[in-house]
C-alpha cells in the first residue's frame, strides 16, 4: 500500500534518476503530485483516417500511409525536413524542425508508418509538423500495451524528459502501477452535501476516470467534478480572506457631501456625466457610507472618463475631513494625473500636490510635512506615495490606477497609512472579462464605466501589409499635414530585445528620412526614465509630431492631438494590448486610425486575432476573444494580481457556469458556517490549509 504523501521515487519504475527528472520538469515530488498531474488529452486511437477526409480544424488525426519522399529544405533557423506521406486518398507533409538526423536515420521510404498529430493547412497543403510515428506493424502492439484502452491518456514532458525516455507513454505506465496500487477508494476531498447538491461524481471515480476514462460520459463527469473542486477552493479561499478583511477593518464613514464636491458639480465641472460615470459614482459613494471599507475594481475603457470619477470620489473624503491619494504606474502619468486634477480643480481651495522619485530635497520636505498637518488634500504619486517615509494626517480613500501592476500584497501595503484603513478604488482600462475577473479580483467589488463620453467618433482601425508602405505612409502624412501626431509602436519582448531593438532602430532612420522637416521622438525600454520622460514630454507638448516607439507608452498617456496609431509587426501583439495602443489615439473629437501592420503571410490565427480587431473597438468583446484564444496565462496581470494560481484543469475561459456554481457554494458554506463550528466542514479547512502551503500566491493575500 502507498501514500499519498510518498515520495514519488519508491514508485515502481521512477528510482532517484527519474524522481529528480520529475521534480525539476513538473514540480512533481510525492505521489499524490503524480496523481493531480493530469493528461492534457485523450486520444482515441482505435480510429485511422483517410487523409482526403482530414481538414485544418481537427484537433488530432491518426493516419496510416508510406513515406514518397523526404528532403531537408530552407536555411538557417528555417531549415526543415519536409517528408511527404501517401494512403492513397492523399498526401500531407510531415515536417520536422529538429531532431533532423534522428528522423532520417530511423525512418526510411516505401515503408507503412501509423502517424499521429495535429493537422494544420497552410497553402492548400495539410502538414503535420512533428508528428508522433511508428512502423505500422507496431501498431497492433502499442493497442495491447494500451491494455484494451479506447481513450489513451496523453500527458505532457518536456524535451529533457523525452531524452530520458519519460515521455508521455512511460508516464502512463506509472499511473497505471500507481492505479494498480490504490485498492480501495481515494478519499473523499469535499463534504458530502456538496458533492450532492451540485451533482458531482465521487473522487474516487473522478481521479481514476480523468487519468483512464471507461467511456466520454464518464470522463465528462470526472471533468466536471474536478474542475469544479479546483475552482471552489479558489473561491472559498478569496471569499474567506474577504470575510476576515470584513471583520478586522471597520470603514471610515464619509455621511457628508459637502462644499468641495458640491462646489466643483455645479460651478467647475465642464460637462455633464455620463450616465456610467453617475451610477459608477453612486455605487462608489454608497460604499464609502457604508461603515465597510471599500475594495472597489473600476472598471472602463480607455477614454471612458475614469479620472473625473477618481476626482469626484476624492472629493468626497474631502468633505469628510479626509485626504485622498492617487497612485499611478509612472512618474509620467503621476505628472499628467497632477495637471488633469488642477485644471479640473481650477480656483477651489482643494490643494493637489506630487510626491514621484524625482520630488527631492526641500520640496519634497514641504509635502511630506504638509501631508501630516493635512494642508494636502490631494496627494498623486508613483510607488513613492507607500513608501514607509510618508505618513498622511488621515487618509480616507487610495485610488490606485492601472491596476495590472499593482498587487494584492501592494494594496494592502495602503492601508497600513492609518489605523483605519482607507477606503480603495482600483482603476484599470484594461477590461477584464467577468470569470477571469471573479477569480483574479475575486477581492474586489466591481464597477464598470460601460459608455462613452458623447461625440467621440471611433477610431477606423485598417490592416495593412508592409509591403504596402507608400500607403501606410501617405496616411499619416495627410495626417501631420492637418498638424496631428502620430504614433508608430515597435513590439518589444525579452526574447529578441536585440532584433526588437534593431527594429525600431532601422524604423527611426527611416521614418526620419521618410518625414524630413518634420522632428522625430523615440522612446523604448532600453532608455533611462529620465530620458524617457523628457522625450514623451515633447511630443505631448507638441514639439515633436511622431513618436517611434516600444510598448512603454501602452499606459495612460494623453496627446489629444495624436490621431494616427501606427502598430508595427501587429501580429506579436496581443489583442488586449493592441485596443490599450488604440486607445492612445481618438482622444479627440476628430476622426483618428489605428494602422495594423503585418506580412502579407500570415496564419489563420492571426488572421481572425486583426480582424476582431478591425470589427471591434468594444475592450470587453476584445477581451472575451482574447481569452478564449490565448487562454488566461497569458492575459497580463494574472502574475501580479496575488490571487494567481495554477489551475491544473478548468479552464477560466471556458468554465464559466462551473466557476459560477463553485462559487456559490463557497457562498452558501461561509454565509451557513460562518464561525467554521460544523464538524461536517473539517474536511474543507484542513483541505484549504493544504493548498495554501503548497500554492505561494495563496499564502500571499492573508
Ligand atoms: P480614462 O478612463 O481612459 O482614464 P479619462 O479620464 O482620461 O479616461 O477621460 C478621457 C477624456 O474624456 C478626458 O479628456 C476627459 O476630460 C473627458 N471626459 C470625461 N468625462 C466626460 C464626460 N462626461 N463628457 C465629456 N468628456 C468627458
Ligand atoms: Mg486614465
Amino acid at each position: 500500500m502507498i501514500q499519498l504523501g510518498q515520495d514519488i521515487k519508491f514508485l515502481q519504475g521512477v528510482g532517484p534518476s527519474r524522481a529528480s527528472l520529475l521534480d525539476k520538469e513538473l514540480g512533481i515530488k510525492t505521489v499524490g503530485d503524480m496523481l493531480t498531474y493530469y493528461p492534457f488529452k485523450y486520444v482515441d486511437k482505435t480510429r485511422i483516417y483517410n487523409i482526403s477526409d482530414i481538414d485544418g480544424s481537427m484537433p488530432y488525426v491518426q493516419i496510416k500511409g508510406e513515406i514518397l519522399s523526404a528532403d531537408t529544405v530552407g536555411e538557417g533557423r528555417g531549415r526543415r525536413l519536409v517528408a511527404r506521406l501517401s494512403d492513397g486518398t492523399g498526401v500531407v507533409e510531415l515536417v520536422w524542425f529538429q531532431g533532423i538526423k534522428f528522423v532520417m536515420k530511423n525512418y526510411s521510404l516505401h515503408t507503412q508508418y501509423i502517424v499521429f498529430g495535429k493537422p494544420t493547412v497552410f497553402g492548400g497543403r495539410i502538414n503535420i509538423a512533428h508528428p508522433e510515428i511508428e512502423k505500422a506493424d507496431d501498431g497492433r502492439q502499442m493497442a495491447d500495451s494500451n491494455g484494451g484502452m479506447r481513450f489513451v491518456p496523453s500527458y505532457n514532458t518536456t524535451e529533457k524528459m523525452k531524452r530520458s525516455n519519460l515521455n508521455s507513454n512511460a508516464i502512463r505506465k506509472l499511473m497505471q502501477t500507481m492505479f494498480a496500487m490504490f485498492d480501495h477508494p481515494f478519499p473523499e476531498t469535499l463534504p458530502s452535501y456538496l458533492v450532492e447538491k451540485n451533482h458531482l461524481i465521487s473522487y474516487d471515480d473522478a481521479i481514476r476516470n480523468i487519468h483512464f476514462p471507461k467511456s466520454p460520459d464518464m470522463l465528462r463527469k470526472a471533468q466536471a467534478r474536478l474542475k469544479f473542486e479546483e475552482l471552489f477552493y479558489v473561491q472559498l479561499n478569496i471569499q474567506r480572506y474577504v470575510r476576515d478583511r470584513n471583520r478586522k477593518y471597520r470603514g471610515i464613514i464619509f455621511p457628508r457631501i459637502g462644499d468641495a464636491f458640491n462646489g466643483f458639480y455645479h460651478n467647475h465641472l465642464p460637462f455633464e456625466l455620463t450616465n456610467a460615470q453617475k451610477r459608477v459614482l453612486k455605487e462608489i459613494r454608497k460604499d464609502m457610507g457604508s461603515g465597510r471599507q471599500m475594495n472597489r475594481l473600476l472598471q472602463g475603457d480607455v477614454g471612458s472618463g475614469k479620472t473625473l470619477v477618481a476626482l469626484m470620489s476624492m472629493l468626497i473624503a474631502v468633505d469628510n475631513g479626509c485626504q485622498a491619494c492617487m497612485m499611478a504606474p509612472t512618474e509620467i502619468l503621476a505628472e499628467q494625473h497632477l495637471q488633469t486634477l488642477r485644471a479640473f480643480l481650477g480656483d477651489m481651495p482643494v490643494r493637489v500636490e506630487l510626491l514621484t522619485g524625482s520630488v527631492k530635497g526641500k520640496k519634497r520636505e514641504k509635502i511630506l510635512h504638509d501631508l501630516l498637518t493635512g494642508d494636502v488634500h490631494i496627494l498623486v504619486g508613483t510607488h513613492a506615495v507607500i513608501e514607509d517615509n510618508v505618513a498622511f494626517c488621515r487618509l480616507g480613500l487610495a485610488i490606485i490606477d492601472e491596476q495590472h501592476r499593482f498587487g494584492v500584497a501592494q494594496r494592502a501595503k495602503m492601508w497600513q497609512k492609518n489605523a483605519v484603513p482607507p477606503h480603495v478604488l482600483v482603476m484599470t482600462a484594461t477590461p477584464i472579462p467577468r470569470t477571469l475577473a471573479m477569480t483574479l479580483y475575486g477581492d474586489l467589488d466591481v464597477s464598470v464605466i460601460d459608455e462613452l463620453p458623447p461625440g467621440r467618433k471611433p477610431i477606423e482601425t485598417l490592416h495593412m501589409f508592409d509591403s504596402h508602405r507608400a500607403h501606410i505612409y501617405k496616411k499619416v502624412r495627410q495626417e501631420m499635414e492637418q498638424g496631428r501626431q502620430v504614433y508608430i509602436v515597435y513590439p518589444l519582448i525579452q526574447e529578441s530585445e536585440k532584433i526588437d531593438l534593431k527594429n525600431l532602430e532601422e524604423g527611426y532612420v527611416n521614418v526620419c528620412k521618410e518625414f524630413e522637416g518634420y522632428s522625430v521622438s523615440k522612446v523604448h525600454g532600453k532608455m533611462k526614465p529620465a530620458e524617457k520622460d523628457a522625450e514623451m514630454q515633447r511630443f505631448a507638448k507638441g514639439e515633436t509630431q511622431i513618436l517611434v516607439a516600444t510598448t512603454v507608452i501602452e499606459v495612460g498617456v494623453n496627446v489629444p492631438n495624436a490621431s494616427v496609431m501606427v502598430i508595427e509587426n501587429a501580429e506579436r501583439f496581443g489583442l488586449s494590448q493592441l485596443h490599450q495602443l488604440r486607445g492612445r489615439v481618438g482622444r479627440g473629437a476628430d476622426q483618428s486610425y489605428c494602422i495594423l501592420v503585418t506580412k502579407y503571410e500570415i496564419s489563420t490565427d492571426t488572421r481572425k486575432r486583426i480582424q476582431i480587431m478591425v470589427d471591434s473597438t468594444d475592450g470587453f468583446e476584445i477581451a472575451e476573444q482574447d481569452l478564449k484564444l490565448r487562454g488566461p496565462g497569458d492575459l497580463e496581470g494574472t502574475q501580479q494580481s496575488g490571487m494567481a494560481f495554477d489551475l491544473k484543469i478548468a479552464n477560466i475561459a471556458t468554465d464559466g457556469i462551473l466557476l459560477q456554481m463553485a462559487k456559490d457554494a463557497a457562498q452558501l458554506v461561509l454565509d451557513n458556517d460562518p464561525d467554521e463550528r460544523n464538524p461536517q466542514n473539517d474536511i474543507l479547512w484542513r483541505r484549504l490549509q493544504e493548498l495554501r502551503k503548497t500554492n505561494i500566491n495563496w499564502g500571499s493575500i492573508s
